[in-house]
C-alpha cells in the first residue's frame, strides 16, 4: 500500500493551520518553526484545489518529473555551519562524493572561510537559500525581494549554474519572477529526507512522515527511509540539511548502501538532471 495511502489509514490531526502548536521535544525555536511551516504547508495542499495552488506559484519547487534512473544528487541546506561543514566536507571527499549546499546568505556572510572550503575541491556546487531563511508564504512582495536579493548578492559573480532552493521549498509568483530574471533555476528535491525530524529523537510523528513521504516501516529508520525513498524512486534529488548531527552521523552508511546498489552521484548541473529545475 502507497505510504500515503497507509498513512490515511491511521488518523491524521487535522487542527486549523493557524493552530498548529509545536510537537512535544521542540525546545529548539528554529526546529519548532520547522515543523509548523512543514505541517501547514501539508495541510494547505492537501485542502487546496491544484489548480488555486498552480495560480499562486505557491509549490514551484515541487518536481512533476520523475528522476533519471541511477543518478543521484545529494543537496545539503541552511549552511555554512561551524563544526558541522568541515566534517561533511570529509565525507564527501572520503567517498568521492560531490554534492550541492544551498546556502543562507547572511551565515556565508558570517563564514565565508567555509563557502570557500565548499569550493576548494572544485568538486561540489553551491546555490542560494535566501538571506536567513523566512517562510515566503509570509512575506508582502517587498520583503521576498530584499530576502532574495540580498541572498544572491552573497554568491559569486561567475557562479554557474544559478540555483536557488525556497526556504522549505515555498516559492511564489513574484519570487519566480525574478530569480528567473537574473538567470536562476527553481530547486526542488524528489526525495526529503526529513532528517530535521529524524535528528530529534530518531523517529518521527505520523504527520510529519506524511508530509516527508517516510513509509510507516521507516518511521524509526532515518537511513532506511531514505535508501528506499530513493530506490522507489530509481534516484533523485535528496533534500538533507548540514546543520543536523544525524545527518553527518549517517551520511557514510547512505552512500556505501547506494554505491553498493550502483547509483551513480551527480552535482545538479548534470545534464541528467536538467528537466528537474524549474
Ligand atoms: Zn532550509
Amino acid at each position: 500500500m502507497p505510504w500515503l495511502a497507509q498513512a490515511q489509514n491511521e488518523t491524521l490531526p487535522r487542527p486549523a493551520p493557524q493552530a498548529v502548536a509545536p510537537a512535544a521535544g521542540h525546545h529548539d525555536p528554529l526546529q519548532a518553526q520547522i515543523h509548523q511551516t512543514r505541517l501547514r504547508r501539508l495541510y494547505e495542499r492537501t485542502a487546496t484545489p491544484a489548480q488555486t495552488l498552480r495560480n499562486q506559484c505557491r509549490f514551484e519547487s515541487d518536481i512533476t518529473t520523475p528522476p533519471p534512473a541511477g543518478v543521484v544528487a545529494l543537496t545539503f541546506d541552511d549552511g555554512p555551519e561551524p563544526g558541522q561543514t568541515e566534517q561533511l566536507l570529509r565525507v564527501l571527499a572520503h567517498y568521492d562524493v560531490p554534492a550541492t549546499f544551498f546556502l543562507i546568505g547572511e551565515k556565508m556572510q558570517k563564514h565565508p572561510e567555509l563557502v570557500q572550503d565548499d569550493l576548494s575541491s572544485q568538486k561540489h556546487l553551491i546555490a542560494s537559500h535566501s538571506w536567513d531563511h523566512p517562510n515566503f508564504h509570509e512575506l508582502g512582495e517587498a520583503a521576498q525581494k530584499d530576502e532574495i536579493e540580498r541572498g544572491l548578492a552573497q554568491m559569486p559573480e561567475s557562479l554557474s549554474p544559478r540555483l536557488y532552493r525556497y526556504p522549505y521549498g515555498n516559492s511564489s509568483c513574484a519570487g519566480n519572477e525574478l530569480l528567473h530574471a537574473q538567470g536562476y533555476q527553481i530547486v526542488g528535491w524528489h526525495v526529503d529526507s526529513c532528517d530535521w525530524a529524524f535528528d530529534r529523537n530518531g523517529s518521527v510523528a505520523l504527520h510529519e512522515a506524511v508530509s516527508c513521504g517516510v513509509a510507516v516501516k521507516n518511521r524509526s529508520d532515518y537511513v532506511g527511509h531514505v535508501v528506499s525513498a530513493i530506490r522507489e524512486r530509481k534516484g533523485g534529488i535528496v533534500l538533507m540539511h548540514e546543520i543536523h548531527p544525524n545527518t553527518l552521523a549517517r551520511l557514510s552508511e547512505i552512500i556505501e548502501a547506494l554505491q553498493k546498489e550502483g547509483y551513480r552521484f551527480a552535482r545538479l548541473d548534470d545534464p541528467a538532471l536538467a528537466d528537474s529545475l524549474r
